[in-house]
Formats: C-alpha cells, structure tokens, sequence
C-alpha cells in the first residue's frame, strides 16, 4: 500500500484556496520592501491583488462544487461528509470511499476519476 493520505478534494481545494490568500500577502510585503522603487512595487501589488483575487474564485468555486457534491455518511467514522466524483476520501477520517461498486475494496487511486489516466 502506498504511503500517502488522501485528503478529501473540497478540503484540497480549501486549502489552496487559504495558500493563495497568503501568497498573496506575501508578495504584497515583498512590494513594500522595493517601495523605493514603484514600478516593482506596483508589479508586486498587482501580483498580490491577483493571487487574492483568484483566491475568492477558487472560494467561490469550493462552493459550486458543494453543491454538485453527494452528502454522504462516513462508513467509518459515522460522520457526514460529500463526495466529489467516483472517489474521493471522507474529510474527517481520510477514510476513501467510493460510489462505484465495481472498485468496493480495490485500492484506492485517484485516476480513477479522470478517464484519460486509466491504468
Ligand atoms: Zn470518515
């Protein structure tokens, strides 16, 4: 088995979200640091403007993909979670879960919801 932990994907997509939100920061705080010079800070500022901008798009985006989720209760730890295509882990436990019968019990693998990357 492999040793990764699945995070679910609408966490995945949070936490980017919150990275950007940062990132974003950052690169603001690096513009003042060449306040000196306000072409590269502008760039700087655009930049982190963008990065926080973008950030509320993939926000915004967590909350399409809420609703097209399936809401589904956790088999392992009994909690409810959503599901985001064919799998896709629980976002308490980590626990993978599935909708398709076919793969029950086969190991967990994420191309399993792209068709171009079947094994
Ligand atoms: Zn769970």
């Amino acid at each position: 088995m492999a040793d990764i932990t699945y995070k679910s994907k609408i966490n995945k997509i949070r936490t980017f979200a919150l990275a950007l939100v940062f990132i974003g920061f950052i690169i603001m705080y690096v513009g003042l640091i060449f306040k000196d010079i306000e072409w590269l800070m502008l760039i700087f500022m655009i930049l982190g403007t963008l990065a926080i901008i973008f950030s509320s798009v993939v926000y915004f985006w967590i909350g399409m993909l809420s609703t097209k989720a399936i809401p589904i209760i956790c088999p392992s730890c009994e909690k409810p979670t959503k599901m985001l295509g064919r799998v896709d882990a629980c976002m308490h436990c980590k626990q993978p879960l599935t909708l398709d019968k076919d793969l029950e019990g086969k190991e967990f693998d994420e191309s399993y919801n792209s068709k171009k990357k079947r094994r």
